[in-house]
C-alpha cells in the first residue's frame, strides 16, 4: 500500500477513510497521540514513543482497549504493511462517544478510538543550520500532555513559515524558554553545559530531548536540566531544537539575529551520536 490510516479495527488507504461524525476529537480535541519514524520497517525508539503515549492518555483518563505490547505489535505490523520502509508513524487514540452527540463530561471506564496513520516519510536534513522566530507562549499548562488540541502550534509554526524560519521558539512572562512549536529546544552554553528547559508541565518531554540528553552523558558533556531566558539563549554557544523527524537541528538565527556558532565541536559529536543511534537501531 502507498498509505494507511486504521480507525478502531478498519484499516484502508487514507484517501478511503471517513471517520463517524461523532468522534470526540472532532468537537473536543479529546485525544492523545504520538509520532515515530520508521526505517527498514523498524520503528526508531517505539518502546519510549508506547510509554509516553500511555502516560498522556492516563493524564486524561483515556482508555487503550490495548495492552503495550499489543498497541506495539498492531503498530509494527501496519508498518509491514506500506511499500515504503521509510515511514512517519503516527497514531492517537479519542475519548469514545456516549449516546449524547457533543456532551462535555464522559463516563470513565470505555476504551478509546485506536487511530493509526502511516505515510512515506525521511527523517529531515540535520546538517543544515535552520532559522527560528520568537513568540510568546500563550498556551495551556499541561504541555506534558501530547494532546491533539494543536490550534496554538499550528498559529505558531504558521507564523514562523511566513517568516521563512523552520520554528517559533516560545518564551513564557519573565523570558523562560519553554520550547517550540513541535520541537524541544536546548543550549550549550559558555562553560560547555548542554542546558534543557526541565521535563516539567511546561513543556512536551520530546524522545529526541531524551536521546540528546544521552549522547551528552555519553560523550561526557555535562547536562543542566533548568529553565533558561531569552537573553542566555541569544548568547548562547549554540542553539539545538530537536523533534522525532528533526532530530538535532542547530538553529543559526533567532528573528533574525545571528546566534549560536560558537562550539561546533560540540554540536557535531551530539549530532553524529543521535544519527549513529538511529541507524544502528533501525539496521
Ligand atoms: N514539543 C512539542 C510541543 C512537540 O509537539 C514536539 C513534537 O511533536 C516536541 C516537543 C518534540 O517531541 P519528540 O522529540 O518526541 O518528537
Amino acid at each position: 500500500m502507498k498509505d494507511l490510516a486504521f480507525y478502531d479495527g478498519y484499516s484502508s488507504e487514507i484517501d478511503n477513510m471517513t471517520i463517524p461524525f461523532c468522534d470526540r476529537a472532532h468537537f473536543f480535541g479529546d485525544g492523545v497521540y504520538e509520532v515515530a519514524m520508521a526505517r527498514n520497517y523498524t520503528i526508531y525508539a517505539l518502546d519510549e514513543h508506547i510509554e509516553r503515549f500511555y502516560a498522556s492518555a492516563d493524564a486524561l483518563k483515556i482508555n487503550i482497549a490495548y495492552s503495550k505490547d499489543e498497541l506495539s505489535s498492531l503498530i509494527c505490523s501496519l508498518v509491514r504493511r506500506l511499500d515504503s520502509d521509510e515511514q512517519s508513524v503516527y497514531w492517537q487514540v479519542t475519548r469514545r462517544y456516549g449516546d449524547e452527540a457533543r456532551e462535555h463530561t464522559y463516563s470513565e471506564g470505555a476504551q478509546g478510538k485506536l487511530w493509526v496513520m502511516l505515510r512515506p516519510s525521511k527523517i529531515k536534513d540535520i546538517y543544515n543550520p535552520v532559522k527560528a522566530i520568537t513568540l510568546p507562549d500563550t498556551r495551556w499548562h499541561h504541555c506534558n500532555i501530547k494532546s491533539i488540541n494543536l490550534i496554538p502550534a499550528v498559529m505558531y509554526a504558521q507564523k514562523a513559515k511566513e517568516q521563512g524560519a523552520y520554528e517559533a521558539i516560545l518564551y513564557r512572562k519573565g523570558g523562560r524558554v519553554t520550547e517550540c512549536s513541535h520541537s524541544n529546544v536546548h543550549i550549550i552554553t559558555s562553560n560547555g553545559v548542554f542546558k534543557t528547559a526541565p521535563a516539567d508541565n511546561m513543556i512536551l518531554a520530546g524522545i529526541a530531548r531524551s536521546h540528546l540528553i544521552s549522547a551528552c552523558r555519553s560523550l561526557g558533556i555535562e547536562v543542566d536540566e533548568s529553565p533558561f531566558t531569552i537573553d542566555e539563549m541569544m548568547n548562547a554557544e549554540e542553539i539545538i531544537l530537536s523533534s522525532t523527524s528533526g532530530m538535532c537541528m542547530v538553529c543559526d538565527s533567532i528573528d533574525g539575529k545571528s546566534v549560536g556558532g560558537k562550539n561546533k565541536a560540540i554540536a557535531d559529536a551530539i549530532r553524529h551520536w543521535v544519527m549513529t543511534d538511529f541507524i544502528e537501531k533501525t539496521s
